[in-house]
């Protein structure tokens, strides 16, 4: 079965297109965080951000880059924030938010880095390097 973005991409379900062309597709985001909230996929339909080929993640970002300038300009906003999550649709997509302020898109809260963890979690990523 399509995934919902592969629909969107066929135009089986409607959606405000910001860009398009032959590899990737670019549209708001239903439920935005801050307005001209857009979401940036890949039109092959992978889950996961790091099981794309090498080559499609650099033209993913790539045309990520060209929009969220784009979406700068546009809102005159402070920065445009990135991030992939992928919990709600498994089909590849950069979430790109305007925003002026951390308020904006905030960060959960975070702990203090312990010494021994930090080593173990450290050698363990190493191993698989
Ligand atoms: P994630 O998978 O990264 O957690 O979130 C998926 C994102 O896709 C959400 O921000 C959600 O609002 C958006 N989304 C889900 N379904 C639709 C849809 O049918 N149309 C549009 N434009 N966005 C959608």
């Amino acid at each position: 079965m399509a995934s919902i973005f592969t629909m969107i991409v066929r135009g089986e379900i409607p959606c405000h297109r910001v860009h398009e062309d032959d590899k990737h597709f670019a549209f708001l985001d239903i439920n935005p965080i801050t307005r001209g909230h857009t979401l940036v996929i890949p039109k092959r339909e992978v889950d996961q951000l790091f099981d794309l080929e090498p080559d499609e993640l650099a033209e993913l970002w790539t045309c990520a880059q060209v929009i969220a300038k784009a979406m700068k300009t546009a809102t005159k906003c402070a920065r445009v924030v990135t991030c992939v999550m992928g919990y709600e649709v498994p089909h590849v997509h950069i979430h790109l938010i305007p925003t002026n302020e951390l308020e904006d898109f905030p960060i959960p809260p975070r702990g203090t880095l312990d010494p021994a963890d930090a080593d173990a979690v450290t050698a363990a990523i190493r191993q698989h390097l």
